[in-house]
């Protein structure tokens, strides 16, 4: 711990205690103490003239040089999971960590959280990670995002990991920044490739910036770790090894490390006759061509006949066509299916950026120059009224 009180010269009066703003003092058998959980070393205790006895230091130099860039190693990954399941990015996160692992001569390291997980560590291990950090609580069994983010910044103030990976995923978007701020550390969201740069020997982040006109380079240069989010689907899953083997590390909860902000009272989930939009094989997309609400009704019968999920534009979506849960795209869902068949959508780039790596796409579209009609597999070109009814009934 960087911040020393001599016990030479604490006398315990307490004076501290009053300029602590977190509360992180206290008087113990007449001697300050600091809990290292709740105290953000600050310094507001080491100023000058605060201790009457000048009896607090707190050692810049050393948290630097202990926080510094080189003693910070090795690629994590939040290994999330619901209810003891491990969801699907996560598999995704650990092939692209083995993978910059392996550049950078490090380990792969997931940390997993929850109730009763320790079962899950060995399919981490498979799937490529060489540690499981492993906090199990009753605490833990609900993601709580100011807990959660408490646990693993501790962890990465302990271990200092060169790289955090994160699903952007409804959780990872609520966990993961509130780490990146208590660790004063940059990161990238929704990041659609990720490398070792040769050179600098940094993560190159990239995402698409300014609409998707463009894809932006992001580095971290000066702070650790680097972190970014990627949301699921974008890299292929790690596959399973069983002859791996690994290390687990537990690590205990710190009963101060629960938030008494908020309080997970029951978690109530939505059924959807629907297929999951992000693990459909088959997508069947509307966009504005579709031309009002009702007409929707043709694209479910049609996923119904291939046995796929209805998948929208944002133009639709705005129109409030289908709800926003069924957005493809930059601000929607980023799609990899088997086919994508995008009915009445011009292809604009952010509809594009999340469903381009389809492996098959056709494009019914009655605009021949669309740009969807350009990258698709299979363009159907003519009136999506006479196309559909047709591709049903040959379905059927
Ligand atoms: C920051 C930002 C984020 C965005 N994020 C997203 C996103 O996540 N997802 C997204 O989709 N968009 C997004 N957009 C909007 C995007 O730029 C487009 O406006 C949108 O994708 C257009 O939707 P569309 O293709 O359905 O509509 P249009 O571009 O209007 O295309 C309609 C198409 O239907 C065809 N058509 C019309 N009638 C028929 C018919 N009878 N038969 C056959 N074809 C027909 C037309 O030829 C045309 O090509 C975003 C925009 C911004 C600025």
């Amino acid at each position: 711990m960087p911040l020393i009180i001599d016990q030479e010269k604490c006398t315990g009066c307490a004076v501290c205690l009053e300029r602590c703003p977190f509360n992180a003092l206290t008087i113990v058998d007449n001697l300050a103490k600091v809990d290292d959980v709740t105290c953000t070393l600050c310094g507001a205790c080491a100023k000058q003239g605060v201790c009457p006895f000048d009896a607090i230091t707190l050692l810049r130099e050393k948290k630097e040089a202990k926080s510094g860039i080189a003693a910070h190693r090795n690629i994590w990954i939040f290994a999330e999971q619901k209810k003891g399941v491990l969801q699907g990015v996560v598999y995704e996160l650990l092939g692209k960590a083995r993978e910059l692992a392996d550049v950078r001569q490090q380990e792969v390291w997931a940390v997993l959280l929850g109730k009763t997980v320790a079962h899950k560590a060995q399919e981490l291990i498979a799937c490529g990670a060489d540690k499981v950090v492993l906090v199990e609580d009753d605490c833990l069994e609900f993601f709580e995002d100011e807990t959660y983010s408490t646990v693993i910044t501790r962890l990465c103030r302990n271990y200092k990991p060169e790289i955090v990976l994160c699903g952007a995923t409804t959780i990872g978007r609520a966990l993961i920044p509130r780490v990146a701020v208590q660790l004063k550390t940059g990161l990238t969201a929704d990041c659609t490739e990720l490398h070792i740069d040769p050179e600098k020997q940094l993560l190159v982040q990239t995402r698409p910036a300014f609409g998707g006109n463009i894809m932006a380079r992001i580095l971290c240069p000066q702070h650790r770790p680097q972190m970014s989010t990627v949301r699921h689907k974008v890299f292929p899953a790690a596959q399973p090894d069983s002859s791996r083997t690994g290390e687990i590390i537990r690590e205990a909860f710190n009963a101060r490390e629960k938030a008494n902000n908020a309080r997970v009272v029951d978690v109530i989930e939505i059924l959807e006759d629907t297929v999951n939009l992000t693990e459909a094989n088959i997508i069947v997309s509307g966009g504005r061509g579709i031309k009002g609400p009702a007409n929707f009704a043709m694209l479910h019968d049609l996923a119904k006949a291939v046995g796929g999920a209805v998948g929208a534009s944002r133009a639709a979506v705005d129109e409030g066509w289908v709800q926003y849960s069924h957005q493809v795209g930059q601000t929607g869902k980023t799609v990899n299916p088997k086919v994508y068949i995008a009915c009445g959508i011009s292809g604009q780039i952010q509809h594009l950026v999340g469903m381009q790596s389809s492996d098959v796409i056709i494009a019914i579209n009655k605009d021949p120059d669309a740009p969807m009609m350009k990258i698709a597999t299979l363009a159907l070109c003519g009136d999506l009224f006479q196309i559909i009814p047709e591709l049903i009934k040959q379905m059927k």
